[in-house]
């Protein structure tokens, strides 16, 4: 099939509609629920490292319905914040770094989690990530965040051409318009897991197909 050149800006519209009827990045769910402050994203996507979404969504939900400020969840034992987020991974070890923000934000930043990169990087297992997803959700600040999804993706269509997902991080940054920086991560996760999904990816009925350059893909439906 003779390819099209590949507009980012048609892109972004067929992804919109492509991912309408599927789940919400868990991120922009809660914030959508109101779960948008920067202390919420931060913990909510340490919650979500290596965890499928579905899980770790109903494990923040869980947590914030006990406590959802720094201040609040610092009152609580790690025991406690565990026993919130059982299913998750990691989840022993996430409780006492969730725990330890809380304290941090507590008592060095006046409760608030500031819109601050370094200081959310300085945290217990934070990395660029959840760093970036918390700064552009969260702050409205121009961020990527680069997940499987979005390194699997971008790849694929042959928009970037990286190894890692920090590789490809760098790489969106300089092609990748700044208008869609935080919505690509939007977009991409339920892309990724619904239509260009790791094994097999729809490419049949994919509407990027046109211009995809489907790099790397051997075997689809
Ligand atoms: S055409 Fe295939 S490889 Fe390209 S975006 Fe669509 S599903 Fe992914």
């Amino acid at each position: 099939m003779d390819k099209q050149p590949f507009e980012i800006d048609e892109a972004m519209v067929r992804l919109r509609d492509a991912v309408r009827p599927f789940p919400k990045a868990a991120m922009f769910e809660l914030r959508d629920d109101g779960f948008g402050s920067p202390f919420e994203q931060l913990v909510a996507c340490m919650l979500s490292v290596r965890t499928r979404d579905e899980t770790s969504l109903v494990a923040a939900r869980r947590l914030f319905a006990v406590a959802r400020t720094a201040a609040t969840v610092a009152e609580l034992e790690p025991a406690a914040i565990d026993a919130l987020i059982p299913d998750v991974t990691f989840h022993e070890r996430k409780a006492a770094q969730i725990r330890e923000i809380a304290v941090t934000v507590r008592d060095t930043h006046g409760n608030d989690l500031p819109c601050d990169e370094d200081v959310m990087r300085s945290f217990p297992g934070i990395g660029p990530k959840c760093a970036n997803l918390a700064l552009g959700i969260a702050c409205g600040q121009q961020r990527i965040s680069v997940d499987i999804h979005v390194h699997r993706v971008t790849n694929r269509w042959g928009y970037v051409r990286a190894k890692t997902p920090e590789a490809t991080m760098d790489a969106l940054e300089a092609v990748l318009p700044e208008r869609y920086w935080v919505e690509i991560n939007e977009r991409l996760v339920p892309f990724g897991k619904h239509v260009c999904t790791g094994d097999r990816p729809r490419c049949s009925t994919c509407p990027l197909l046109a211009m995809c350059r489907q790099v790397g893909v051997t075997n689809h439906r």
